[in-house]
């Protein structure tokens, strides 16, 4: 396996990508984690940092970074995939409140810790700009700040712009205006998870890589190499986890496509703007989003790329010239001044982990001594740490303001048996495209996208 060329990313790490040696035969731990993305790690770390007696082993099929922590598009965000007024149906308004401050202060936290361990990663908290270039997602952007204040939230947690304000962001074209929020940072993503694996080995965290875990069960996880026998197992496999025996429908994995152009002549920068490093999107249905990368890069993404029938995760799938000619054309649309010319240099992508109701979850069953996290969708830079943090306090018996929190112990529903996962996934793929491209053919909102939400349970 060619690390380096799964993403732009892991291509321009400040380290050769030699595996760490694996597994060597059958050991004992006090804690062992499966997967080396962000959540497995953080999770190691914070173990770490509040009890160095704690004996962790982490245990990761490929490297550290080898997931979507090394691939993604490293908006370090406070968004939670659950939209607040869903949260509050379901948890009540004090619960969801709670929620969104915790993914906030998750954005102070995160900067705080690669500060503090010197974990070099491009940091940049520039906010978000999400832009409208249409009546249709003005509208969505007014609807989303009205939401936003009715449920409490400060007025600058998320302000909208009018077309002036967004375009001195983001200086896209045919801009009407946006909303902005100033909780979130711009990241490497790569050099973050490849920083924090050095972090917590420093911590005397044990770190087995090309190591994979054939099966989780109560106080061992196993693999070819031998089997690890500890009290706690975490499960942090997020877009995998359905190759885990007994999970194969517990996460649906879901593709994210990207690519990175050339460094950008400063004259090209001076028409664009992004002079924070906003990461930034529009109000569209299908998802896109981008950064300015610290070399002066566009670092663009997408999804699109189709489900795959059986949960099924491939390298193979992690290119898809379709979706990736499509996002050159959306960036060239948004950006006229590239032109024809700038080279799109980077293409990659990789799985996302979605749960049936949407909602991403942590938790650690007492009796089994069986722990998770995941299903955060597109949105896991953040809510990772936070998961990490949680599952630390958890595993110490902490009773915490972090373990009250409501995705503490949630249990998503699984999600259908193939074919009907299959058809529902992709059906509501393309319904979303669809009704992008109603709303721009027509300028009035779409009904499609009211189907899929409701499809979704979102
Ligand atoms: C293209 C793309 C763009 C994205 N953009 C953003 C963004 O801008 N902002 C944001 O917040 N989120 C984004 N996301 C989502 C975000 O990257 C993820 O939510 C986050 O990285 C999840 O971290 P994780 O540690 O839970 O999972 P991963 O990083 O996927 O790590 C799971 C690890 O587990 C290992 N593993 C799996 N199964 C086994 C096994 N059986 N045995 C041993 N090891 C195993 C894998 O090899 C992998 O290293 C994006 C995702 C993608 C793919």
């Amino acid at each position: 396996m060619r690390y380096p060329e799964l993403s732009y990313w892991l291509s321009t790490v400040d380290e050769p990508l030699t595996p760490r040696p694996p597994l060597a035969g059958d050991t004992d731990a006090d804690v062992v984690v499966v997967g080396a993305g962000y959540t497995g790690l953080w999770t190691a770390y914070y173990l770490a940092v509040a009890d160095p007696t704690v004996r962790i082993t982490v245990l990761e099929a490929q490297i550290a970074g080898y997931g979507a922590s090394g691939r993604n598009g490293g908006w370090c965000s406070a968004l939670f995939p659950t939209s607040l007024p869903a949260l509050a149906r379901r948890h009540g308004r004090d619960r969801a409140l709670a929620m969104q401050r915790a993914m906030r202060e998750t954005v102070h936290e995160v900067g705080r810790v690669v500060a503090a361990e010197g974990v070099g990663c491009d940091w940049r908290q520039g906010g978000t700009v999400v832009l409208a270039r249409s009546e249709v997602q003005l509208d969505r952007a007014r609807a989303e700040v009205a939401a936003a204040r009715a449920h409490g939230l400060d007025p600058d947690d998320l302000v909208l712009l009018d077309a002036a304000e967004a375009s001195a962001r983001c200086a896209a074209e045919g801009v009407r205006g946006g909303t902005y929020t100033p909780h979130c940072a711009a990241v490497h993503p790569a050099k973050l998870v490849r920083g924090l694996a050095r972090a917590v080995e420093a911590r005397g965290v044990r770190i087995a890589e090309r190591t994979p875990v054939t099966e989780i069960r109560a106080g061992a996880a196993v693999t070819p190499h031998g089997t690890v026998r500890a009290p706690v197992v975490v499960r942090a496999t997020e877009g995998w986890t359905p190759g885990l025996p007994g999970h194969r429908r517990t996460i649906a994995p879901v593709y994210s496509l990207m690519v990175a152009t050339a460094p950008l002549p400063d004259s090209t920068w001076d028409e664009i703007g992004l002079t924070g490093r906003e990461t930034f999107s529009d109000h569209r249905h299908v998802i896109v989003y981008g950064q300015r990368t610290a070399d002066g890069r566009l670092a663009f993404g997408g999804r699109g790329a189709p489900y795959h029938f059986g949960s099924r995760v491939s390298p193979a799938y992690d290119r898809e010239p379709r979706v990736f000619a499509a996002l050159r054309r959306t960036l060239g649309e948004l950006f006229p001044v590239l032109g024809p010319d700038v080279p799109v240099t980077h293409r990659w992508g990789g799985p996302l982990g979605v749960a049936r109701d949407w909602h991403a979850s942590v938790g650690l069953d007492r009796a089994s001594g069986l722990g998770w996290a995941g299903g955060y969708v597109g949105d896991g830079v953040g809510a990772s740490n936070l998961a990490g943090r949680t599952l630390a306090d958890l595993i110490l018996g902490r009773d915490s303001d972090l373990t009250r929190l409501p995705w503490v112990g949630h249990r998503s529903p699984r999600w259908e048996p193939e074919p009907l996962r299959w058809l529902a996934v992709n059906a509501a793929l393309r319904l979303m495209l669809a009704a992008d491209r109603a709303e721009l053919r027509t300028g009035r909102p779409s009904r499609r996208a009211a189907t899929v939400s409701r499809l979704l349970n979102h």
